[in-house]
């Protein structure tokens, strides 16, 4: 068997990637460990900006709800910070049929897949590249994208191995709750909420509500401990944070602790993130937010640019290492800047959130500024410049008691 590009992992990542291919008339397959459709522990939380980059998420059914509000509760929970806007700020989807959605999506454009199938080995040199899966039937390519998730073997074996100080990690669970329940708390807004430092750990708890179901989780960003401290145990903190959001009336007195699942998220993208004809994308090289751990917008986007990196070297027949660094090039300019600013603040997540909270809380201004981030922007210079400007006033305005 011989394709033009063998896509390892039918995340969004590469999902995405193996749909662009295809468009382009390349043959592609893709491959998953898993038949489908399959979960993954995820918050399932796609902020706005997401759909505007792929309408065909909403237009293909693929979203189980709009949220128009979000809370942001401080470390102490001495303030709140509420966000409202007039248009959705945010699309919730369950993994299952939302991952599975993609693939079906990649198929109708014409891309192989086949679930079930986990690569164990994967091979490059200069000439081509050479997957085998277990059982070991060997396929061939031009071409490997590797977007098999964030403990990625094919990143491993291709020579990229995750530096394990920059990864997160995450309890949650996600309960079926009835709609008229959901209402009731959270309204036709299905406000979210963050609590800064739940339960003490170096992160943030997200209640995340969607249609018929309630998504609450917390996270821990390891880069913000030091290198002899003692990392939380997430379930613990897990159901200590359940105890609060239930005395506090936010969630329904009826949610307990079942069977809480656990996962990690990169922090860090790989130094290359391509080589001999080899692509890594999504969590297999590191591409997320490292402030908040959000992964399915960098996923969808290295997926894109993989798969229009690919085309271009296939036109042109190209098949030096440097032709490859173009798709490195490409997401650096997306987001290789933010990234950079955003990784520097998440290793302040063991700072008490009170003072940022409050500021957020009496600033109209900044208030406008972080619903944009949900909606339109990713962090552009023009937004920095101003975010970083009020957060000064407003840090001076609290030491002097004037906030
Ligand atoms: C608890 C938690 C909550 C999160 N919440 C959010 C959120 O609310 N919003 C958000 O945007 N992001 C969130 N993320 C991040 C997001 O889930 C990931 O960034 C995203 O799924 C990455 O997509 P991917 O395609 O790179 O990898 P994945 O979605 O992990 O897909 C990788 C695929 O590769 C397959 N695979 C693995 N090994 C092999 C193999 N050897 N052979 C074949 N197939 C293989 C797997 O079966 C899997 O289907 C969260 C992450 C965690 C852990």
């Amino acid at each position: 068997m011989k394709y033009d590009v063998v896509v390892v992992g039918a995340g969004p990542a590469g999902a995405t990637a193996a749909k662009v291919l295809a468009e382009k008339g390349v043959s592609v397959l893709l491959l998953d460990k898993h038949t489908f459709p399959r979960d993954k522990p995820c918050g399932g939380g796609l902020p706005m900006r997401v759909l505007k980059r792929y309408p065909y998420i909403q237009k293909n059914g693929l979203i189980e709800s709009l949220s128009y509000g979000i809370s942001i509760h401080s470390t102490k929970l001495l303030h709140q910070a509420d966000l409202d806007n007039s248009t959705p700020i945010a699309g919730m989807v369950l993994r299952k049929p939302f991952d599975a959605g993609l693939v079906t999506l990649a198929s109708e454009a014409g891309a192989a897949f086949q679930g079930g199938s986990a690569v164990v080995k994967v091979t490059t040199n200069p000439q081509h590249a050479m997957v085998t899966l277990e059982g070991g039937t060997i396929i061939g390519a031009s071409y490997v994208i590797a977007a098999d998730g964030v403990a990625s073997h094919m990143a491993r074996q291709l020579g990229h191995p995750q530096d394990s100080r920059n990864i997160g990690a995450c309890v949650l669970e996600e309960y079926p709750v009835p709609s008229q329940v959901m209402d009731q708390f959270f309204g036709d807004q299905r406000r979210l909420h963050i609590y800064l430092n739940a339960s003490g750990i170096a992160g943030y708890g997200w209640v995340f509500p969607k249609k018929e179901h309630l998504n609450i989780g917390i996270g821990e960003f390891y880069q913000a401990l030091g290198p002899q401290q003692p990392k939380h145990n997430l379930k613990t903190a897990y159901a200590q944070f359940l105890d609060l959001l239930r005395t506090q009336k936010v969630i329904p007195g009826t949610i307990h602790p079942l069977s809480p699942k656990g996962g990690v998220f990169p922090t860090h993208p790989q130094r290359r993130t391509y080589g001999d004809r080899s692509i890594l994308c999504g969590d297999a090289g590191g591409l997320t937010q490292p402030l908040t751990g959000e992964g399915i917008y960098y996923a969808m986007i290295s997926g894109e640019l993989a798969g229009k990196a690919l085309v271009q070297a296939l036109e042109a027949d190209q098949s030096t290492v440097q032709e490859l660094a173009l798709y490195q090039r490409w997401w650096i300019q997306e987001f290789g800047h933010d990234y950079k600013r955003y990784y520097q603040a998440s290793r302040h997540w063991q700072s008490p959130g009170e003072t940022i909270v409050k500021i957020i809380e009496k600033d109209p201004k900044v208030q406008a500024i972080g619903l944009s981030l949900f909606t339109d922007h990713i962090m552009n210079k023009d937004i920095r410049w101003a975010l970083g400007r009020r957060l000064v006033i407003g840090i001076f305005k609290s030491w002097f008691g004037r906030l």
